[in-house]
């Protein structure tokens, strides 16, 4: 399942305008999808730029947190802070033990995330990518470290997974979105919110592949244990 931290939502709020404005997608106390009532509890102008303090009481655990978005303009305004942090997202225990790295990296994009460094994220989500696919070789395959350490990211997806398309070609959609957050020269129409979230959605099926694979080779039923 794919998680979308943020989601921007229409609200009138009495300001005598329509704000469109930003908050998460999820609670943050409870992880349940977020359709709050929401209060206006401050707000204030600095260099013309409008911020609000905004109280959401979460209609299913009933508890409150507190989101800081701040806009030029009503109709955009963006998450600055949100109390409390969201939880950094699980993962099953075959890929926590089959890469302990591939979960912090993920867990630091989805971090950048939620602050808003889109640049930061792409770069995290790709790198999260290439340590799963390489622990993933390393442990499925007899390369030795060395070996696979000499390949780039390009050359890993071929080698280990150009004869499945569903490892293959999610894995090099995520590579090839990443080069807009990596390189210097981008398209001037580059939309880094729906770049990453792209990115997100093809990673989400490699994460299912691998793990997919993980589990055909660590069967849970006594038959199939050496
Ligand atoms: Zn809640």
């Amino acid at each position: 399942m794919e998680i979308k931290p943020t989601k921007f939502i229409n609200n009138m709020l009495n300001t005598g305008h329509t704000n469109k404005f930003e908050i998460p997608s999820l609670c943050p106390w409870c992880g349940v999808s977020f359709n709050p009532t929401i209060d206006r509890v401050a707000t204030f102008d600095e260099s013309d730029a409008h911020t609000f303090v905004l109280q959401m009481h979460c209609n299913y655990c009933g508890k409150k947190s507190i989101n800081v978005v701040i806009g030029k303009d009503y109709s955009n305004m963006v998450q600055q802070m949100l109390y409390p942090a969201p939880k950094a997202r699980q993962f099953d225990d075959l890929l926590v033990n089959l890469s302990p790295r591939f979960i912090s990296l993920y867990q630091s994009a989805e971090r950048a995330e939620q602050i808003g460094d889109l640049d930061l994220a792409g770069m995290g989500y790709r790198a999260s990518l290439e340590i799963l696919l390489k622990d993933f070789a390393l442990k499925s395959t007899d390369d030795s470290k060395e070996k696979i350490a000499t390949f780039n990211l390009g050359v890993a997806i071929n080698k280990y997974f150009g004869d499945n398309p569903f490892g293959m070609i999610p894995a090099d959609v995520v590579r090839l979105d990443a080069n807009d957050f990596v390189h210097w020269d981008r398209p001037d129409d580059f939309d880094p919110v729906m770049t990453l979230e792209e990115m997100k959605s093809y990673l989400e099926i490699f994460i299912t592949v691998v793990k997919t694979r993980q589990m055909i080779a660590h069967p849970p039923v006594k038959r199939y244990k050496k």
